[in-house]
């Protein structure tokens, strides 16, 4: 079956779409059987210009706005969200490939969240009033202004909101660049917020790849750059943004740990392993890829994983029985298999998946590694895919030194029926984001982000308004002012 989702134009600019074809052309390829299903242009100058001249005009309007009023606009458009949110999901499995039973549930549902939950905070946005003896002092809580948003093409729909829902709620506007391999559905988002009520030019989309984040972040009328990507990325867009003391955001990858003791209930324990490395076929910055199991239940973990395997469902991603999707793309697609050879030259031992099923699309089996050792190659760097590599430990030193043995630090999770014990291990892990008896649980409730090379800042919950927002503080004198001379 074809497809197409073919949008009005490229970019959505104050208010409306904008297309400028003169911008190099992007094909939207849909992962499942690798058809074309839109052609979107790069943004020209013309557009970066339009999208942030538009975004500084419709900022003072909006911060001038008060915190409710800003709020109502956000929790309307979480309504429209939830309304269409079937269109939306099916548009998410275009765009990613992504099964439509997950992007039912996860995608525009949980950008929803966002808008819901801060659209509910705008308005209780404040300063303090500090008394200083006979003086007193207050602060104001300011926006940035200007923020620019860059996503990854993992959760296209939720990174967008994600990044517009708080910065919007402390009274900003956003330019944001999706990931140019999936550039549809933040276009959507943006019609979305204009239905609802946000003053066109408040939250622009315009396209293309490294090249336009480049220039967004270089602009001098930015005040603030959030990224979702790689850590090479990050580290670019970070440098830049330092030129001029731009705050940042980075949402970063990561090569979590997840610890499975031997008195975890068994089948909860590899339920997590299969949330933390096979939804979303892997592409999960979060996912506990590195699962030490202590050596008593290694044996009993790898077979019930084994069997829990067989239900996997490959297919149309569109069939809401199918479990399972491909690769985002197929350079993607390229790079996992390159991983999964890698892990076999190094020695590890493959237990399940490893192919690279023939026919259409970018698909990748859910591949399962034992035997493997923190030298590998596989159990050092960010794979982003469907492969679990299975590490076996003796006891709780051990696992948690070998747990922080990387630089990255975004996430953690431990498995154990023992309560102090759980509390303990993640009191000691390096990581932002932590599970216990658990995995890949994000509620907007929770701040959300990493430590080390994961990231900085926090995506979510009354977090995320400290790094959209400025403090301004102010000393009241209430008598005379005594100067020494
Ligand atoms: P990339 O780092 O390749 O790209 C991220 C975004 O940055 C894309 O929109 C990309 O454009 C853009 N970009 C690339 N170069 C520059 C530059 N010099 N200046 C400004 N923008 C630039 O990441 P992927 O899209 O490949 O996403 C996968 C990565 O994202 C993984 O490493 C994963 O761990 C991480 N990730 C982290 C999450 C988190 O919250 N911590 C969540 C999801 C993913 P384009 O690609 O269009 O060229």
């Amino acid at each position: 079956m074809t497809h197409t989702a073919q949008p009005t134009a490229s970019h959505f600019v104050n208010g409306t779409h904008l297309e400028d074809a003169a911008g190099d052309a992007i094909e939207v390829i849909h992962p499942a059987t690798g058809a074309v299903i839109a052609t979107v242009h790069a943004a020209t100058p013309a557009v970066i210009e339009a999208a942030l001249a538009g975004a500084v005009a419709a900022q003072a309007d909006w911060a001038a706005r008060t915190g409710t009023e800003r709020g109502r606009v956000l929790r309307r458009a979480a309504d429209l969200i939830r309304a269409r949110n079937r269109e939306l999901s099916i548009l998410e499995t275009l765009d990613t490939g992504k099964p439509l039973q997950e992007t039912l549930v996860a995608d525009a549902s949980s950008g929803a969240d966002a808008l819901e939950y801060f659209g509910g905070m705008a308005g209780t946005l404040t300063g303090q009033h500090v008394a200083l003896g006979a003086n007193w002092g207050y602060t104001i809580r300011e926006p940035l202004g200007l923020c620019v948003g860059i996503g990854a093409w993992n959760y296209p729909t939720q990174i967008a909101c994600w990044k517009a829902a708080p910065a919007l709620a402390c009274g900003n506007a956003m330019v944001f660049k999706p990931s140019e391999v999936t550039p549809l559905c933040a276009l959507k988002i943006a019609e979305i917020l204009v239905e609802a009520g946000a003053p066109p030019g408040l939250f622009n989309v315009v396209q293309g790849a490294g090249a336009v984040g480049a220039a967004l972040v270089a602009d001098p009328r930015v005040a603030k750059v959030s990224l979702t990507g790689s850590v090479p990325t990050g580290r670019k867009v970070y440098a830049a943004a330092a030129q001029a003391m731009k705050h940042v955001t980075m949402e970063l990858g990561g090569k979590s740990p997840l610890i499975v003791f031997h008195d975890a209930d068994l089948d909860d324990a590899v339920g997590g392993a299969i949330l933390g490395n096979f939804y979303s076929t892997g592409q999960v910055c979060s996912n506990g890829t590195r699962v030490f199991v202590q050596k008593g239940i290694r044996d009993a973990f790898l077979a019930r994983l084994t069997e829990r395997l067989a239900g996997v469902r490959m297919g149309d991603p569109l069939d809401e029985a199918t479990n399972f999707g491909p690769m985002a793309s197929a350079a993607q697609r390229d790079i996992v298999m390159g991983y999964i050879a890698q892990g076999i030259a190094e020695g590890a031992r493959l237990v399940a998946g490893g192919g690279c099923p023939e026919g259409p699309g970018f698909w990748v089996e859910p591949t399962v590694f034992a035997d493997v050792t923190d030298a590998m190659t596989i159990a050092r760097e960010e794979i982003f895919g469907p492969v679990m590599c299975v590490l076996d430990f003796t006891d709780e030193e051990e696992a948690i030194a070998r747990a922080n043995a990387t630089d990255f630090g975004l996430s953690a999770g431990v498995f154990t029926r023992d309560l102090t014990r759980a509390h303990r291990v993640i009191a000691r892990l390096q990581a932002g984001t932590c599970f216990v008896n658990s995995y890949n649980d994000a509620p907007v409730e929770l701040p959300f982000g990493g430590f080390k090379m994961s990231g900085l800042g926090r995506e979510n919950a009354a977090a995320a308004i400290a790094h959209y927002s400025q403090l301004k503080s102010v000393f009241v004198r209430m008598g005379r002012v005594a100067a020494p001379f």
